[in-house]
């Protein structure tokens, strides 16, 4: 479907809303009236289905059930539950992932246990590799881990251009993340994998920016571990828990720091020794935030219902929409565009670089138009199939272009910074 350069008239917009296969959905979600939310890659919307989970997993299960919610709610399995639900998203088997913990912590994890099986095999392997301008927590992990293991390990930083060619027989891990957070940029997830193993390195991928937001088929990519986050384009709620994958051939050998009770093969014999359990759960730490995990568990199980190919397409003609619509804006008020140009090449979000981004996405935000603002000046839109509609392209566009011809954003009160941006 080429849908770029169109002339996007608003009956045309109406037209598309009006034969949209994933209407039926935008009523499932309880976004503000007037609000058109474009930040769903940092933090999705409240579903009415996650609200009411939440109330019944408070009131009738913790509430009622108490201590025996553990065995008659389904607790205790909801971190293999979900896992084997987001496995139909990312294109993993059945026990390839488990819910648990943040991001950072599964990376971590992830990191370490991809360089104990690579140190048990071949010690002079000491190189990660990873991608200037990752999201900082990847990068600032992968030097927690470098502090803390035994053992010259070296953190590469290498620029997207020399990724390829810094993988070598030196290498021991490549971690990157599949969708970049500022530009939206996918990296080709096959190419790469077969590339580190070719050269007889592991990677892990960071899916935060892809799950729920572009197609990704980690077996299909023979991907070694990944991790990713729950509460942006999966609509999870702040601070859903995030999740990580192993794949199957890797489960006998792995081992990972974070060794608790949840890891054991017994969590309940409470003996002494660590004995690990078999298959992905050894990546367990402790106990999982039930809240936080029933509201994900909701949501995924929503995101389920929708055809991933009318997702797919509906959030490529989204961005090719508010992007043509967007285009002589920015040649008029000098903003640039910094994402890849065709949608199939971005994820579900872009970004434009402007001297007073910060401000603009202020004035923005007491507009209705909810995007946000990345250090030191880009301006990030997200695109959502399940919950925004083509019209809402067009409404978003005309806020802003009334922001910028009448530089509202230089009114004082959208110049103080908050700690959250
Ligand atoms: C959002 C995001 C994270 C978030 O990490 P948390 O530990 O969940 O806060 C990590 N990595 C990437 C690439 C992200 O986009």
């Amino acid at each position: 479907m080429k849908m770029e350069n169109q002339d996007w008239t608003s009956e045309k917009l109406a037209a598309l809303d009006a034969n949209d296969p994933l209407g039926i959905f935008r009523d499932r979600f309880l976004i503000p009236e007037g609000t058109i939310y474009m930040n769903g890659n940092s933090l999705g919307p409240l579903s009415t289905d996650a609200r009411n989970r939440l109330h019944t997993v408070i009131d009738r299960e913790w509430g009622q059930e108490l201590i025996k919610g553990w065995n008659t709610a389904g607790w205790y399995d909801i971190t293999r539950r979900v896992g084997d639900k987001l496995a139909k998203i990312v294109g993993a088997d059945e026990g390839e992932i488990v819910l648990c913990d943040s991001t950072s912590v599964n990376l971590f994890k992830a990191v370490a246990a991809a360089l104990h099986i690579q140190n048990s095999k071949d010690p002079k392997r000491t190189k990660i590799i990873s991608e200037a301008g990752n999201f900082p927590t990847d990068l600032y992990i992968l030097d927690g881990v470098k502090n803390f293991v035994r053992g010259d390990v070296q953190v590469n930083i290498c620029d997207r251009s020399e990724i390829f060619n810094a993988i070598n027989d030196e290498t021991a891990v490549v971690v990157l993340t599949h969708v970049h957070y500022v530009t939206g940029e996918i990296f080709p997830m096959e190419e790469l994998t077969e590339h580190a193993h070719k050269n007889g390195a592991l990677i892990v991928w960071d899916l935060s920016h892809s799950v729920g937001a572009v197609e990704t088929d980690l077996n299909l990519a023979q991907a070694d571990f990944a991790v990713g986050c729950g509460y942006k384009h999966l609509n999870g709620g702040p601070g859903a828990p995030a999740f990580i994958y192993a794949a199957k051939r890797h489960h006998k050998e792995m081992m990972q720091p974070l060794s608790g009770w949840f890891s054991h093969k017994a969590p309940f014999g409470f003996t002494d020794e660590f004995e690990p359990t078999d298959g992905v759960s050894r990546m367990l730490c402790g106990t999982t935030p039930i809240l936080s995990a029933s509201a994900l568990e909701t949501a995924v199980d929503l995101f389920l219902e929708a055809e991933p190919q009318n997702l797919k397409e509906k959030r490529q003609t989204l961005s090719a929409i508010f992007c043509d619509l967007m285009m002589p804006l920015c040649s008029k008020h000098g903003l640039t565009f910094i994402s890849p140009t065709k949608p199939s090449e971005r994820g579900a979000h872009v970004s434009y670089q402007f001297d007073q981004g910060y401000e603009l996405m202020q004035a923005m935000i007491d507009r209705g138009v909810f995007g946000d603002f990345r250090a030191p000046d880009f301006i990030r839109i997200g695109f959502s199939p399940l919950f925004q509609s083509y019209c809402d392209m067009q409404k978003a566009v005309d806020i802003i272009a009334n922001i910028l011809e009448n530089r509202i954003y230089e009114q004082p009160k959208y110049q103080v910074k908050n700690a959250v941006t």
